[in-house]
């Protein structure tokens, strides 16, 4: 199957979970194109693709200036000594998960003259290593808030590895609550393995890899 055929059926099958559970719309298809090749990108952004996750912030750089113009999501882990090149190379960035990354974040887009839209990771899973407690995300929100660099607009997280479907739905009730208490109107939940039990939730974001683009390579 290509990748658009791959898009078009994950179009479809997500319809048909949004009307199953009284959805009229609201999400938006994140292409996580780590370790994924530039021509599979490239046909992913012909077949209607506008925004992509990357975890890594070279091998995006290097991918991104063989594309066409999309907007660019970090998704991996962030280290403050990686805020700067983050900050250049990325209009959003989801993994905000402590104060001291806040800070490197916002006086790298300072010094940018860039607003850096960002989400507050969650940790809502215990195989999850990284993320903030739940009930630590309203003081983290105020910190991100208090930086005039930052937009915050919402959270994300990942979802727990497991075959029990009924720990998964719990799980991101749990993010779902969470942004309802910090704000904003990103919910950015659900990956290729978990995606229905995200758009149950009220994901608003799924950050699809596998399913869109086939298994990753290297
Ligand atoms: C890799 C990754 C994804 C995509 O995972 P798939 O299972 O391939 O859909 C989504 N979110 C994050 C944070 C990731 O690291």
């Amino acid at each position: 199957m290509t990748v658009a055929e791959r898009l078009a059926r994950i179009r479809a099958e997500l319809a048909e979970e949004l009307a199953a559970c009284g959805r009229t719309g609201g999400v938006r298809l994140l292409a996580v194109t780590k370790k994924q090749p530039v021509e599979r990108i490239a046909e992913a952004i012909a077949a209607g693709i506008t925004e992509i996750g990357e975890n890594y912030v070279q091998e995006a750089a290097a991918k991104v200036a063989l594309l066409p113009p999309v907007r660019t999501h970090f998704i991996g882990h962030l280290q403050t000594n990686k805020a700067k090149a983050v900050a250049a190379a990325f209009d959003v960035v989801q993994s905000v998960d402590r104060p001291e990354v806040a800070a490197a974040l916002a006086k790298a887009a300072d010094a940018l003259g860039k607003r850096l839209d960002v989400l507050l990771q969650l940790n809502i899973s215990p195989t999850e290593r990284y993320g903030a407690a739940p009930e630590e995300a309203e003081r983290l929100a105020e910190i991100v808030r208090g930086h005039a660099a930052l937009r915050l607009d919402g959270v994300m997280a990942i979802g727990p590895v497991t075959g029990d479907r009924a720990e998964i739905s719990r799980a991101f009730a749990l993010a779902a609550k969470t942004l309802a208490r910090v704000g904003g109107s990103t919910l950015s939940i659900g990956m290729s393995g978990d995606w229905r039990e995200a758009v149950r939730a009220g994901s608003t974001m799924l950050r699809i890899g596998t399913a869109l683009f086939g298994p990753r390579t290297g």
